[in-house]
């Protein structure tokens, strides 16, 4: 059977993922993924950082039964019960004052940066750069590749957007250097996800804030990764002690159910009027109703306190057992980047496979685990028990 998928993947798909990893999930229940041939696997990976509240949960598929049987879509033409809900809910939950809804964390991300923007411009001021940091990543659309802090993301898709400028993370005379009279925005992840789990230093992250209050530029952080509980805090900044302006949210706030998030202070969300930023498909009836539901779990199961300590006591087992093949293992709560002294992470990711665990790469030397918020101290455990075997075995 996979071997036909495959094939018609071959001659219909565009060649933008393959050769995947040969493996096709038929169902899934909390952390545990079932191939097509019955073989069940621990997913370490959540589909990206998506899957937070685990697989099929029983709360997330009772609401989204329900309302697939009610209804889909109607369009943000009408009002929408669950978008205005799901908007108060993350309102409340948050330092921020209005959300926007969009199905992409690329798309959160435009929107953000849109926001940014007409800020000024209805303040009548010139001021439309936005300093990201090299080793980002905001998304794949032509201006949020532009934003990402990675050639290869974009070096084939020029001219790309102009009034972007790039500085390295933690370098705070180069974030200085690059402020000028024109920049709108410094957008950063204040854990950098998909480069490798790289936080960002708590100077550094105060400094930008303070850059930009005494600047008049907007702040956005983009929690597109690390939001909704990811790294043991609801969202990521939190650790930092500085509130943004302007965050962006996706990968885990539907629970797998497209959606994401822009989510802003009163003074600059007002920027936006009627007319001015839209979308088909963004706070529909279902995805709203995903992402009510999978925050009612994460708080009635108090996944964000589990994230932070499983994930503490995730990674103290990591440095304990394997820290000696590492150079370093970083991140927070469930969140962890184990960069190898050697280059063998993606050796290592195809022997967890045989062992039926499921993890990420990031290049030769980085596994980056991203489980979903219900991983408990014995998955972990099993995890960095079978890891270590590996490491004896075959490095
Ligand atoms: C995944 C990711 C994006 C892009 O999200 P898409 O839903 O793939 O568009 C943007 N920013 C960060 C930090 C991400 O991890």
């Amino acid at each position: 059977m996979l071997d036909k998928i495959i094939e018609l993947d071959k001659n219909y798909y565009m060649n933008t993922f393959g050769p995947r990893t040969k493996l096709m999930f038929t169902e899934g229940h909390g952390i545990n993924l079932t191939n097509y041939d019955g073989e069940v696997y621990k997913d370490f990976f959540a589909g990206i950082a998506v899957s937070a509240v685990g697989h099929s949960h029983p709360a997330l598929v009772e609401a989204l039964q329900n309302q697939v049987s009610k209804l889909l879509h109607t369009s943000s033409v009408y009002y929408i019960e669950n978008q205005a809900l799901l908007a108060e809910k993350l309102c409340q939950k948050t330092p921020f004052d209005k959300a926007f809804f969009a199905s992409t964390g690329a798309e959160a991300n435009e929107g953000a940066i849109k926001l940014a923007r007409k800020y000024f411009y209805n303040k009548g001021e010139d001021k439309y750069e936005i300093i990201t940091l090299n080793k980002s990543f905001h998304g794949r659309t032509v201006t949020t590749a532009t934003a990402t802090g990675q050639e290869k993301y974009k070096a084939p898709y020029a001219p790309l957007t102009p009034g972007f400028v790039h500085v390295d993370a933690n370098d705070v005379e180069g974030l200085r250097a690059a402020i000028s009279p024109k920049t709108a925005a410094i957008m950063v992840e204040v854990i950098q996800g998909e480069s490798g789990v790289r936080p960002l230093s708590h100077e550094f992250v105060s400094e930008i804030r303070s850059i930009c209050d005494q600047n008049d530029i907007i702040f956005i952080v983009d929690e597109v990764q690390t939001g909704i509980g990811r790294t043991g805090k609801f969202f990521a900044f939190e650790h930092f002690g500085i509130v943004p302006d302007i965050v962006t949210s996706a990968k885990a706030l539907g629970g797998g159910v497209p959606i994401a998030a822009v989510l802003a202070k009163d003074f600059v969300a007002s920027a936006f009027t009627p007319g001015d930023h839209g979308t088909t498909f963004g706070g529909n009836p279902l995805s709203t109703c995903a992402a009510l539901a999978t925050l009612d779990i994460i708080e009635k199961e108090n996944l964000v306190a589990n994230s932070l300590e499983v994930g503490t006591y995730f990674k103290n087992q990591l440095e304990e057992k394997i820290g000696y093949a590492c150079s370093e293992i970083r991140g927070k709560g469930l969140m962890i980047g184990v960069e190898f002294k050697e280059p063998i992470a993606k050796a290592v990711v195809a022997k967890l496979i045989e062992h039926k665990i499921l993890v990420g790469a990031v290049g030769d030397t980085i596994l980056r685990i991203v489980p979903p918020l219900i991983l408990t101290k014995e998955d972990a455990d099993g995890f960095v028990g079978t890891l270590l075997n590996i490491l004896k075995e075959e490095f």
